[in-house]
């Protein structure tokens, strides 16, 4: 799960990392509001969406006065911005935080990942932040520093002034710095992050070592650990087929194709995308009904394939292992019955109860391609699709 700015710099503020004061605004006048609270002379307006790249894309105005906070709130908010990471359809801005402005001596890019390749979590860091890391990965990979962290130990005092030397933190604030990693690397133990990204932190003109930026990513699957957590979930920046099947616990991606695909098991479910785009096909979405799904379940999931109106056929393949075929079956006829079905539909079912999910399906009167195989079922979606 994603969150936004502000969000990511209240966790971080209980922790003892250091970020700017600033407050959260939904309108205009809040806006106006929150920067005279702050009292600063110099307000940062940052739009609040979950995508970086804002900055870029004029998401990001400095204003020096409370006539500029107006203007530039008006202009922000409901407006689509589109940057590297929203997709050329972009977000609308609907929350800002006005933040109290930095002098920024230098910016830093910190952060901390889980890494597959060592199972551990690793601290990254350079000293060109500000920029996308991944331009510098690629550009200049020798500025790109890491550590990585023993589970048992934790962030150590000695890693993180070791990063904190190696990407030339003024001596002075090394020990700031190391300070502000170690409470990052708490924050984000505490709270199963996956991803907490500082870019940039920076160094201030009065000897300060700050977060300017935070992008904390958690991971799904220990939400249910931190319920704080999930009330920052924001149901506006996510898409809604993927919040409708949240609901009834199916796992559902949205993607950019066109067939829509439903499967049991996540592992059915990636190779059914592997053949489809074999034979010449795009996958509109990944979709895992699970094991032991209900007619209910396996309804509602016919439901969200068929509301994407890029979907032009549908793909069924089911392996019938501890889901039943006859429960497949059952859902599909339910759901084509309460949305109806006007695009071709492709089924290839193959274990427990088969038998009777066929003849489920034959009686329902629906206009269905049966398939005898992945590949078989594959290519006559394919082909129905052209
Ligand atoms: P994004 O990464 O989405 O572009 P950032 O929060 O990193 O957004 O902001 C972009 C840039 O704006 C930063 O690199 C920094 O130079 C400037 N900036 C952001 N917040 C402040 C602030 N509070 N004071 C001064 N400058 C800021
Ligand atoms: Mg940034």
């Amino acid at each position: 799960m994603n969150i936004h700015e502000y969000q990511g710099k209240e966790i971080l503020r209980k922790y003892g990392v250091s970020v700017p004061n600033g407050k959260v605004a939904f309108t205009v006048d809040e806006a106006v509001e929150a920067a005279k609270e702050l009292g600063t002379d110099v307000t940062v307006v940052k739009a609040q969406i979950h995508a970086g790249g804002r900055g870029k894309a004029g998401g990001v105005k400095v204003a020096k006065n409370l006539d500029e906070v107006r203007t530039y709130a008006e202009e922000i908010l409901g407006k689509t911005l589109v940057t590297h990471q929203t997709g050329p359809e972009g977000k609308e801005v609907k929350r800002l935080l006005i933040e109290e402005g930095c002098d920024i001596k230098k910016e830093y890019y910190v952060g901390l990942v889980v890494d597959r390749g060592t199972d551990r979590v690793v601290l990254m860091a350079s000293e060109e932040g500000g920029t996308e890391i991944e331009e510098v990965a690629e550009k200049t990979p020798e500025k790109i520093f890491k550590e990585v962290v023993d589970p048992l130990v934790g962030l150590t005092g000695f890693q993180a002034r070791r990063i904190a030397f190696n990407i030339n933190i003024p001596k002075e604030l090394v020990g700031k710095a190391a300070k502000f990693m170690i409470s990052l690397y708490n924050a984000f133990v505490d709270n199963d992050s996956s991803i907490a990204e500082i870019n940039p932190l920076v160094v201030t003109g009065d000897g300060n070592v700050l977060a300017l930026d935070a992008k904390l990513n958690f991971d799904d699957n220990a939400l249910f650990k931190h319920k704080d957590i999930l009330e920052y979930r924001d149901l506006d920046e996510e898409d809604p087929k993927e919040i409708e099947a949240s609901k009834y616990d199916l796992s559902y991606i949205a993607l950019d194709g066109n067939i829509g695909c439903m499967v049991n098991g996540a592992g059915l479910a990636m190779s059914t995308m592997d053949i489809i785009k074999y034979y010449g096909g795009e996958p509109a979405n990944f979709l895992d009904v699970g094991g032991g799904a209900t007619a209910e379940k396996v309804t509602e999931a016919f439901k969200i394939i068929l509301s994407d109106e890029a979907v032009k056929g549908i793909f069924v393949n089911i392996f019938g292992g501890i889901m039943k075929c006859d429960v497949i079956a059952a859902g599909v006829v339910e759901a084509v019955k309460q949305v109806g079905l006007e695009v071709p539909l492709v089924v290839r079912l193959e274990g427990t109860n088969v038998d009777k999910g066929k003849e489920i399906l034959n009686e329902s009167g629906l206009n269905i391609t049966a398939a005898d195989s992945m590949a078989d079922g594959a290519q006559k979606i394919v082909e129905l699709v052209k």
